[in-house]
């Protein structure tokens, strides 16, 4: 056998996977009754259908075991509660680096549960804490003594924004550090390293630099330089969005991601909006109502936050309602608490935690609270100018469970992104002035 022909046979054994052989069936119609087609599914029976009819039998026992639950608010307040007045149990140092994430959301799933449930105590705290990680005012990374990150960046200040300015923290942040340290992170194709020297480059990396920069009132041409177009590249053939350009495999958190900064950079109808709409609606199945990440995959309740909000953004810049949020409302309050355990999982049968707690609850509060822009004419701003300004010109649907009205670019209470931002962009007209 020739040397390539040997090559190719070790490639297809070990490099491609199980070589399944391709079953044909063909079903007479006078056949085609419940045991046929059953059968038929036993026949093509894979790892993945089977995880797929556990999780569809786990929900559907969670819909019928269940008569229009609510949200048991005050259960998982307590587990927010517990965590904050708690050390971390020893199992969770695996999480070292990822400290500004834990305060994001533990402090915003309580906001968004209850909109004055954050004390003084507890926001003194969490500035504490963040600016321990960097005590000269930012970049910050997941804990003392690492590199800055783009992501544990982003969750830090998100965390701070939800402090209300307690003891002076915001005019703590050292911005212009902040701005130095995004642009030496900057890539010749519009796309940032998340971290200096070793980090990847995704869209996950342009979103936490734009989220943030948008924030503090730091964004420049130069920052924004090529990053529509590194963006627009990474939607692929199935209309969602990969984490790099040219058909990397969509997925919803880069997905989210990619939308939430097009939006910032007011630039949502360069790419194609009907089709991103269509891949959106493809993650819900009538099954199991909630949405799943990526082709295939399985239900989880975090993506009804990273789908979720990029259905709303879509919804916003004029395009239909793409998912159906009544059956997403049911999957989270069906599946996704459990009356044992205080806290949201992503599906019936698993633990709950402080990320899935925070997405869960987003998702809810943006099914909840549809957010419409009513900006005036002529008034020359764009859609996300007006939402992150002018909380007051957008209304809100009311929201059964009482949650905390959402902006979805960024995952935050909209009367707390507002103060926040309002607070740097008065802080920078009082410098120019
Ligand atoms: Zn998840």
């Amino acid at each position: 056998m020739p040397n390539s022909l040997s090559r190719l046979k070790f490639i297809n054994k070990n490099l491609l996977g199980r070589k399944r052989p391709t079953i044909i069936s063909v079903v007479k119609d006078e056949e085609k009754d419940q045991e046929t087609i059953m059968s038929i599914m036993k026949e093509v029976e894979t790892d993945t259908t089977i995880a797929y009819n556990e999780v569809l039998e786990k929900c559907n026992e969670q819909y019928r075991s269940k008569v229009n639950p609510v949200l048991n608010k005050d259960f998982h307040q307590m587990y927010i509660e517990g965590w904050f007045s708690h050390d971390l149990p020893p199992q969770m140092s695996a999480l070292d680096a990822s400290q500004p994430w834990m305060l994001y959301w533990l402090a915003n799933s309580m906001k968004v549960l209850n909109k004055n449930g954050l004390t003084d105590e507890i926001k003194e705290r969490i500035a504490e804490k963040v600016f321990a990680i960097s005590p000269q005012g930012g970049p910050f990374g997941g804990g003392v003594g690492q590199l800055p990150h783009l992501a544990s960046n982003y969750a830090a200040i998100n965390a701070l924004a939800l402090c209300d300015n307690i003891g002076g923290c915001w005019d703590k942040l050292n911005l212009k550090a902040i701005y130095e340290w995004l642009m030496s992170l900057k890539q010749v194709d519009g796309c940032f390293k998340t971290c200096s020297g070793i980090g990847e480059t995704d869209t996950r990396g342009v979103y936490c630099a734009l989220s943030v920069a948008s924030m503090l009132g730091i964004m420049t041409p130069e920052l924004c330089e090529g990053v529509e177009d590194f963006l627009i590249s990474c939607q692929n053939y199935e209309g969602g969005f990969g984490g790099c350009a040219h058909e990397d495999e969509a997925h919803g958190g880069y997905t989210f991601c990619a939308i939430a900064s097009l939006s910032i950079l007011a630039a949502i109808d360069r790419i194609d909006t009907s089709k991103l709409a269509l891949w959106c609606s493809q993650r819900q199945d009538n099954a199991e109502k909630g949405f799943c990440g990526r082709s295939n995959k399985l239900v989880d309740g975090c993506y009804s936050f990273w789908i979720g909000s990029t259905a709303s953004i879509l919804e916003w810049h004029g395009c239909a309602e793409c998912v159906n949020k009544e059956a997403l409302k049911e999957y989270i309050l069906y599946c996704c608490q459990s009356s044992k355990r205080p806290g949201l999982q992503d599906k019936p049968g698993t633990n709950p935690d402080f990320y899935h707690t925070n997405y869960v609850l987003l998702g809810l509060a943006i099914a909840e609270n549809a957010v419409f822009i009513t900006s005036k004419e002529g008034d020359n701003k764009s859609k996300e100018q007006v939402l992150i300004e002018e909380p007051s010109s957008a209304t809100h649907f009311n929201s059964p469970s009482c949650l905390t009205a959402i902006n979805p670019i960024y995952g935050l209470p909209v009367e707390e992104l507002f103060n926040f931002s309002t607070h740097f962009r008065h802080k920078k007209s009082s410098c120019s002035s």
